[in-house]
């Protein structure tokens, strides 16, 4: 293989690598640079979906990608898909009420947020009757049933985010490997999940319990939700089967409220901790008034494609993704109003891009057999949205999708010898990045946080939901020249104090040339994939593997 930009370590004072000029990784950055000006300035008001935010985005995209001489991705003739959404306004009210008489009515924002991704004005509920379910989890392969079969219909349940923390027997300073993966949480760890599970159960509201640590961002993350539209996909039944009321109550309003019934909020937590929790009645009652205010719209997704070069192969699909939306602006708040999602996902945007202008940069026989599509969703910061809405309306067989790799925040602190594997040991794909980063002497290693989930919140996850085998990077922490714990705390630095936030922006100090490199590397990673005849796979274990072998076991390739 012949390497065309070919961005490596080389040229830093790293000791690594054996490849390339400093030159290339400059310009691979400054591109980059410029598509994150372009994305997070004000004119594009924080790209959220259904705003002149999205027209200008979208127009952005496909300009860049036609530039590149890309085709369109949908086989329609256009470079969008359509994403037909829901946007809702939700302003709560709720009404706790004890067995002793107690009244209790939490604060929007300061002890609660409350919404119905229902598609009607008014959502009411009265009097039900509020259990708190520990971690709200039915998982029968670790023989796990938070529920123990009581009936919770048209009740408000109390539940704790993340998987329950199961200490190992044979060390208890440690958890369980063999329950819920020990430090890594799990799909029954996401929030997604307690509202689908409480949704399965019939459950009429479902409040969970917010901890910065087991959550993986702090308070403030969700509540800008309350100011903000919030979306759902479009669905017939105007998600009447959905839990009416989703929402989430600050650790200190839940103390409050397990005291006001007559319990003990750590007691109930350290129970929920054992395969023999039961529910617990909190002889209270919850009142819920949500005045929705409604609208549909058309969303889009962006893709384009660079069509296969071998007729035997380019109906086979490798898919490079980073959503294009972020939360676009709040007239609450003072000073700044635009969410500018510089690095959320501005970043991993840019990335896309440099991919594709890499990948049209091959020529003669160096060009790709499989078609490789540049897919760029919307809504994923609403919940995966445009990529949920794809992988339910794939525009091409799922069963000819060899793999999805993901950006979502590219590396802004300067070239790392390390990238981060988010979900590492899931999929054969950990092993086409390791070998494709030890050509430049770097190196693919597990995330710090498994517990995180980080996994199961980026776009990704909803082509590993339908089987198709998937990468997400987070970027690496290991920065020479750089002390111990630089990395670490950079990052940690962003997901407390930037993300989500307005201060998401270009800051004086990025270096990225970091980007560049991850950006060449997933480049790499692809041209790998393209120019081999094993297909990606889960790997034995990965809770996606079942889906994936059923498909392709239809299928002769
Ligand atoms: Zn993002």
């Amino acid at each position: 293989m012949r390497i065309i930009i070919g961005l490596a370590l080389a040229g830093f004072a790293t000791g690594v690598g054996a490849a390339v000029a400093p030159e290339d990784v400059d310009a691979g950055a400054a591109r980059i640079k410029h598509t994150i000006e372009v994305l997070a300035s004000d004119e594009y008001e924080g790209r959220q979906p259904g705003t002149a935010g999205e027209e200008k985005t979208v127009a952005y995209l496909q300009s860049q990608f036609k530039q590149l001489g890309l085709a369109p991705g949908n086989p329609d003739g256009t470079y969008v898909q359509k994403v037909p959404m829901v946007g809702i306004f939700s302003s709560p009210v709720t009404t706790f009420t004890t067995s002793g008489g107690k009244v209790l009515q939490p604060a929007v924002v300061n002890d609660y947020i409350a919404l119905s991704h229902r598609t009607v004005p008014d959502v009411e509920i009265k009097d039900s009757g509020v259990i708190f379910c520990g971690y709200g989890v039915v998982a029968p392969e670790y023989q796990w049933d938070d529920f123990k079969g009581v009936d919770v219909r048209g009740k408000t349940i109390i539940v704790l985010v993340n998987d329950p923390p199961v200490r190992d027997p044979r060390d208890p300073t440690k958890l369980d490997p063999n329950v819920f993966k020990g430090k890594a949480m799990t799909y029954y760890g996401r929030w997604t999940y307690k509202y689908e599970e409480a949704t399965e159960k019939g459950a009429a509201a479902c409040l969970i319990v917010h901890e910065t640590g087991p959550a993986g961002y702090p308070f403030a993350v969700l509540s800008g939700s309350m100011s903000r539209e919030n979306f759902s996909l479009q669905n017939p039944d105007g998600n009447a089967k959905r839990v009416a009321v989703e929402g989430w109550l600050t650790l200190d309003y839940a103390r409050k409220l397990c005291a006001a019934a007559g319990f003990d909020y750590d007691r109930l937590k350290a129970a929920a901790v054992r395969p023999d929790f039961h529910p617990v009645d909190f002889k209270t009652t919850a009142s819920f008034s949500v005045k929705n205010r409604i609208r549909t719209l058309d969303s889009r997704n962006v893709i384009a494609a660079l069509p296969g070069a071998d007729p035997a192969k380019a109906g086979q699909y490798l898919v490079y993704s980073a959503h294009w939306d972020h939360l676009g602006r709040n007239p609450a708040l003072k000073g700044d109003q635009i969410y500018h999602g510089a690095e959320d996902n501005a970043s991993g945007i840019g990335g896309l891009i440099e991919i594709a202008h890499e990948f049209a940069a091959l020529s003669g026989s160096d060009r790709p057999k499989r078609t490789i599509l540049f897919f760029a969703p919307t809504g994923e910061e609403q919940g995966l949205l445009g990529a949920e809405y794809y992988a339910q309306n794939p525009l091409y067989p799922l069963t000819h999708t060899l793999a999805d790799i993901n950006m979502d925040v590219l590396q802004q602190i300067g070239p790392a010898k390390d990238v981060v594997g988010v979900g590492f040991g899931n999929s054969t794909l950990d092993d086409v990045a390791s070998a494709v980063l030890a050509k430049t002497g770097r190196v693919l290693v597990p995330e710090p946080e498994p517990e995180a989930g980080r996994f199961y919140r980026s776009d990704h996850f909803e082509f590993a939901k339908v089987g198709v085998p998937s990468f997400y990077i987070n970027e690496g922490l290991d920065i020479p020249g750089k002390p111990e714990g630089f990395g670490k705390e950079q990052f940690d630095g962003y997901y407390s104090h930037d993300y989500h936030k307005v201060t998401d922006v270009i800051k004086p100090w990025w270096d990225l040339r970091g980007a560049a490199l991850d950006a060449d590397f997933l480049f790499q990673m692809g041209v790998a994939i393209d120019q081999s005849d094993v297909w990606p796979e889960w790997k034995p274990g990965c809770e996606f593997k079942a889906r994936r072998d059923a498909m392709m076991a239809a299928v002769a390739h």
